[in-house]
């Protein structure tokens, strides 16, 4: 949003609206996509050499979980506090640091929940959801209890001899 300063009167704060596209924003990562627009309901307050600007930005939107892959649908809400340098400016441009804002509030991997137990590498199934028997077969089948055998076998071998 691009804040004209001559349409603000200084100590009055005024409230500001705006909906934005988030496809135009380049704001989509692989694992988050928008379902629908951006809203932005803000206040920006013009004082003597500095603009204070403040609100939400909220959109409902369509996130998948890094570890059991499943799409989590929900509402997101992300407040931001902004401070801008307002002398000798006509005009603030606030669309990158509100990019940011979105940006950087994206979690690196997002989970579904905390205690996600993720897909079973061996079946694929939904550990969250079912129980595989994957998990039981590895441990017998384990490489080290093999060699755990084999070790034990040559010791006695030896005492024997
Ligand atoms: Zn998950
Ligand atoms: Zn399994």
């Amino acid at each position: 949003m691009k804040i004209v300063l001559r349409d603000l009167n200084e100590d009055e704060p005024k409230e500001l609206q705006a909906e934005y596209n988030p496809k135009s924003l380049d704001l989509e990562f692989v694992d988050l996509k928008y379902e629908g627009p951006l809203h932005l309901q803000a206040m920006a307050l013009k004082s003597q050499k500095t603009l204070h600007f403040w609100g939400d930005l909220t959109a409902r939107v369509e996130e998948i979980c890094a570890r059991c892959l499943e799409s989590v649908h929900e509402d997101v809400d992300r407040p931001f506090d902004l401070f801008y340098e307002t002398e000798d400016k006509e005009e603030i441009d606030t669309l990158n640091d509100l990019r940011e804002v979105l940006i950087l509030e994206h979690p690196v991997s997002f989970l579904c929940r905390p205690d996600c137990k993720g897909l079973c590498p061996q079946c694929g199934c939904n550990l969250n959801l079912e129980k595989c028997g994957c998990h039981a077969k590895t441990q017998e089948t384990k490489p080290f209890s093999r060699l755990d055998q084999i070790v034990r076998r040559v010791k006695e071998d030896s005492s024997n001899g």
